[in-house]
């Protein structure tokens, strides 16, 4: 199939594309700003190997987007699948795609003066309930360095919004913060820990119950006024996994999240089948043929998106209204940039079937500040909708300085 292109007089002509790596707050971060002949800029992002996805754009994607109608953002979306479809679409060019859906999104909004989720048929509610990921300010961010391995991010020190180290030090503190700052969910990946003794193979029942203890703590002071939701990272093999999912039998997980590797979905599906825990799957997939097939082996019981990984706002979307069909309630992942926050905001208020987003409380309050103009307001587990045009926030000025890392710009 050809994607359909005509042009139009009363097109919005792309005129540039920036991208930036900002290494000295998040070591993976890539972000990026389409700009146009009407003098509206669009903002996009994506997480991880910045210098790979920025070669995609500037390199590949450029020639099609420059000089092109910003709007026609299904036209661009399915041109660079079909053709990244060659090389067996990779996450690389997943995330390429994702960034420039997300600023073409953000342009569209801005040209009709409406938050995305109405261009999406939303609202479907007037505010997106929200749980909080258990890291810290400086989880997974590796600032002034390259970008860490995933799922090896730091355990915190002693401090405000070191929530990974209070899990391990003072679970029932940590709990009791959340809840009197309104969060009704949070999640944790205490068995990484066990994951990089063992290699995931196995896991012994010493390193089994000194990462169960903390939510058993948690269980015994709050009841049932938590959700709680544990995160493996994709360490785990089969027997290993299992032995977790019995271990956690007692404290009524939402959801078990990762704990295999996202490799073999049969074997997702003997692990739900076998372990019968709610299970989630998984940011790590890449597009609807991959969730397609997690639907089709009844491996999941919740879909997790990546909207910066998955193919932006428009693949999220379709995702989305995909698992609605299977009566599978879908949830988006964030514990990146802001941006990809925002993304899942406008998908969730613009789909029935999203139950919850991901927030990072320790990202928000640390760095976020020093990449967008208006931070997100959580209140009562749950964060109000965006009201200002596209994405609702704009990425500062500064952060796209030519004298920033990685910085690269590609114009007509
Ligand atoms: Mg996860």
């Amino acid at each position: 199939m050809q994607p359909y292109l005509t042009p139009s007089d009363a097109a919005v002509k792309i005129t540039a594309i920036e991208t930036v790596n900002p290494n000295n707050l998040m070591g993976g971060l890539m972000l990026l700003r389409i700009h146009t002949d009407a003098g509206i800029i669009g903002h996009g992002e994506t997480y991880y190997g910045p210098g790979a996805v920025a070669a995609l754009i500037h390199e590949w994607m450029a020639d099609r987007l420059l000089g092109s109608d910003a709007m026609a953002i299904e036209s661009h979306w399915r041109f660079f699948y079909e053709r990244f479809g060659n090389f067996g679409i990779g996450g690389a060019e997943m995330r390429a795609i994702s960034a420039v859906d997300l600023a073409l999104w953000d342009i569209l909004g801005q040209v009709c003066q409406q938050p995305i989720y109405r261009l999406l048929g939303g609202p479907v509610r007037d505010q997106v309930p929200v749980y909080n990921s258990c890291g810290n300010p400086n989880y997974g961010r590796n600032p002034g360095g390259k970008p860490g391995w995933p799922g090896y991010g730091s355990l915190g020190e002693p401090g405000p919004l070191n929530d990974s180290y209070q899990l391990f030090h003072d679970p029932v503190g940590l709990a009791r913060e959340l809840l009197a700052e309104g969060y009704t969910g949070m999640k944790v990946w205490c068995f990484d820990g066990a994951a990089h003794r063992s290699g995931g193979m196995r896991i012994s029942l010493e390193d089994l119950n000194h990462a169960i203890k903390p939510l058993q703590k948690i269980r015994e002071a709050v009841g049932d006024k938590l959700e709680i939701m544990v995160d493996g990272h994709g360490f785990f093999m089969l027997p290993a996994a299992l032995r977790i999912a019995e271990a956690l039998r007692e404290i009524q997980p939402l959801w078990l999240e990762d704990i295999l590797k996202m490799d073999n979905l049969e074997t997702l599906a003997d692990f739900r089948a076998q372990s019968r825990m709610p299970i989630s799957a998984s940011e790590m997939l890449l597009h609807r043929p991959h969730y397609q097939r997690v639907l089709e082996t009844k491996a999941a019981d919740f879909i997790m998106i990546d909207p910066t990984w998955a193919g932006g706002i428009s693949e999220s979307v379709r995702i989305a209204h995909l698992a609605q069909g299977y009566n599978i309630p879908t949830t988006l992942h964030d514990c990146t940039g802001p941006l990809t926050l925002y993304a899942g905001m406008h998908v969730n208020a613009a789909v029935a079937g999203c139950c919850y987003q991901e927030s990072v409380r320790a990202h928000i309050r640390s760095f976020y500040q020093e990449l967008i103009d208006e931070l997100p307001v959580i209140q009562d587990g749950h964060v109000a909708l965006p009201t200002r045009p596209g994405l609702g926030v704009k990425l500062h000025d500064r952060v796209f300085s030519p004298d920033r890392h990685g910085y690269r710009v590609t114009r007509l």
